[in-house]
């Protein structure tokens, strides 16, 4: 970002907290900005709007491309405003690598959504960004919380690696399915469905209705099956036709038995505490790879030990050690 289009962190804190969407826009710009010196000022801001943050519900949508996850979050979306809550809608896209383009951000999406005072939607960041897309988007999710959004709805494509990342920052993880040809619910793993609060059918109208319904009798039956979850809560399955905008407020229902039984027993809190924890040691494992890469002292070393390995004369093993070792020698303060 360039140096004209950053305010002082204070400036930004306020307009964030009144919810000036500029100001909004450019600390999410700055939060995924690369530059070193931004990572500070991101940081700081971080921290400057966190005793505003915490008043939402956090909600995870995943879904294979095609299944609808646009066209749900646009009518899902407006149902919240309607019931007085203010949306804000982030993806996180593990296609948008540079150069790759991105599966979610190259077409008109939440077309209604998106002309909402009420809502604000940030296309994904790119995940070429240092911590990568989640790291980034928890942070987003924390300005946008300040900025009073009440309902965050963090959108990701079911490719495995990213509903994982995106449970880890959400109170609550919905999945949207598709009942294949022959009934049978289209390829969902079985490790994404044990992620699942609320399992949703998508697509239940016209002709694809009966399909839905049989689907949605084998999926509950599947779910018998699976291992209690430690919080209580016994994965829910939902239909619903996000083109038509039914099945919503049911959808919505069961979010929020959700949030008032976990907020009863305590694993609302519980689980956020965790969330923090780990953000926390993901942030220094960060930290560690990028301090040790572009510490100058090490490059030749690394160069080494890595044509070493290459060529089988040492133990992938042995120079991990002999290089983190050394990092930790040089950097280690001398009295
Ligand atoms: P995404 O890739 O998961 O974001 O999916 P989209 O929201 O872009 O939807 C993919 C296609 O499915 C589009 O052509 C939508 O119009 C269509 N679609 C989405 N929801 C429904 C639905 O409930 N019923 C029907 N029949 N089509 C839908």
């Amino acid at each position: 970002m360039s140096r004209r289009n950053r305010y002082s962190v204070p400036e930004y804190v306020a307009g964030i907290v009144k919810n000036d969407r500029q100001i909004l826009s450019r600390a999410v710009t700055l939060v995924e900005s690369t530059l070193p010196e931004d990572q500070r000022l991101a940081e700081e801001l971080v921290e400057g709007v966190l005793s505003f943050t915490g008043n939402s519900l956090r909600i995870g949508v995943s879904g294979v491309p095609g299944v609808g996850k646009s066209t749900f979050i646009d009518r899902f979306g407006q149902l919240l405003i309607e019931r007085g809550y203010r949306v804000a809608v982030l993806t996180v896209d593990p296609s948008s690598e540079a150069g790759k383009g991105s599966i979610l951000g190259d077409k008109t999406r939440m077309e209604q959504l998106s002309t909402s005072p009420n809502a604000f939607i940030r296309p994904s960041p790119s995940s070429g960004i240092l911590g990568g897309v989640s790291a980034k988007t928890r942070e987003c999710s924390l300005l946008c919380e300040a900025a009073g959004y009440n309902i965050i709805l963090i959108e990701t494509i079911g490719v495995g690696q990213s509903e994982t990342a995106v449970k880890g920052m959400v109170d609550f993880f919905l999945l949207l399915a598709l009942a294949g040809a022959g009934d049978e619910l289209q390829g969902i793993k079985k490790g994404i469905m044990e992620m699942a609060d609320l399992i949703v059918i998508n697509k239940a109208d016209g002709e694809n209705q009966k399909a839905v319904e049989r689907a949605k009798g084998q999926l509950v039956e599947a779910l018998h099956f699976f291992p209690k979850k430690e919080n209580g809560w016994i994965t829910e399955v939902s239909t619903c036709s996000s083109l038509m905008g039914v099945g919503m407020e049911s959808i919505w229902n069961t979010i929020e038995s959700f949030e008032e039984k976990m907020k009863i027993n305590g694993f609302f809190y519980k689980n956020r505490a965790l969330q923090r924890v780990h953000w926390m040691k993901e942030q220094i494992h960060l930290l560690l790879e990028v301090g040790f890469y572009s510490d100058k002292k090490m490059s030749k070393e690394i160069a080494q030990k890595k044509s070493l390995v290459q060529t089988g004369g040492k133990s992938a093993l042995a120079a991990a050690r002999e290089l983190v070792e050394k990092y930790l020698y040089l950097n280690s303060i001398k009295e």
